[in-house]
């Protein structure tokens, strides 16, 4: 006997409903915040900037969440490391 088998039609009508209501992801492209504005530079003194790449904890947001390309997180990543080793970003947050 499987699994299936066991759970009452009535259950499975309902999480079949349930998954059907569920709100579709609607893919919101992100853009590259320094290909959009090309008049941004990344630089490792800008702390402001840096820190929306950088999570609580210190670590440097991965590309898939921010949208950066791949060409301008090499940047951010280099200058978060930049920043980190003249002590204006921390290597380790709380
Ligand atoms: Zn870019």
């Amino acid at each position: 006997m499987t699994e299936q088998q066991n759970i009452p039609a009535k259950e499975v009508a309902e999480s079949a409903e349930k998954i059907a209501k569920r709100p579709k992801r609607v893919n919101k492209k992100k853009v590259c915040m320094f290909c959009a504005d090309r008049s941004k530079v990344i630089d490792y003194k800008d702390v402001v900037t840096l820190k929306r790449f950088v999570t609580e904890k210190g670590k440097i947001v991965p590309r898939r969440q921010t949208g950066t390309c791949a060409m301008h997180q090499r940047e951010i990543t280099v200058a978060v490391k930049r920043a980190r080793n003249v002590a204006l970003l921390p290597f380790r947050g709380e």
